[in-house]
């Protein structure tokens, strides 16, 4: 299994909380905001294929770190009825994706290149088809399909990591889910 120990390397921590001196908290105060006004704007080509070539995200591994602390144990990146699931949990049957913003059309960044748009509108249309398919194969086979947005994995949202926790827990506890 793989587990990845302390803070994922990519996530903004709040550090104003831990620093000491005035200027360090306003410097860092300053930082958050620049960032924050960063994920606002365009992404570059450079960071669109960063993105990209990215299996295990920052979002996805600050997540599965979550859930490790939570006392979950999960399989990761298997293929499954077709879809090649981020994160599962065999015995419960449940199957955790986490979409990037811009490759699934997250509604609140949905910041695309404004050049180039014949190629990227038809890729991200066909991205969410074969989204809700995949989704949909799985359901029919029986397993719960939760679908999380990079936006809510950095850090991870409470009511995220809920939303997976009871789910897994419901399900592994009921003898008609479970599967041998
Ligand atoms: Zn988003």
């Amino acid at each position: 299994m793989q587990f990845h120990r302390g803070w994922p390397k990519h996530w903004v921590k709040p550090s104003w909380n831990t620093s000491h001196s005035a200027d360090d908290r306003e410097l860092s105060k300053n930082t958050y905001r620049t960032k924050m006004k960063d994920a606002d704007k365009p992404l570059s080509r450079s960071q669109i294929m960063r993105r990209v070539t990215n299996k295990d995200s920052a979002a996805e591994l600050a997540l599965r770190t979550r859930l490790f602390a939570e006392g979950l144990r999960y399989r990761l990146h298997r293929r499954t009825k077709g879809a090649t699931v981020d994160i599962l949990f065999v015995s419960a049957r449940v199957a955790v994706f986490v979409d990037g913003c811009f490759w699934h059309g997250c509604p609140k960044h949905a910041t695309y290149p404004k050049s180039n748009q014949d190629y990227w509108l038809p890729k991200l249309a066909a991205n969410r088809e074969r989204d809700q398919r995949q989704s949909a194969k799985l359901r029919r086979a029986g397993w719960q399909v939760i679908r999380v947005w990079e936006h809510d994995c950095l850090p991870p949202d409470r009511r995220v990591v809920k939303r997976i926790v009871d789910a897994v827990r419901s399900r592994q506890s009921n003898p008609s889910i479970r599967r041998s």
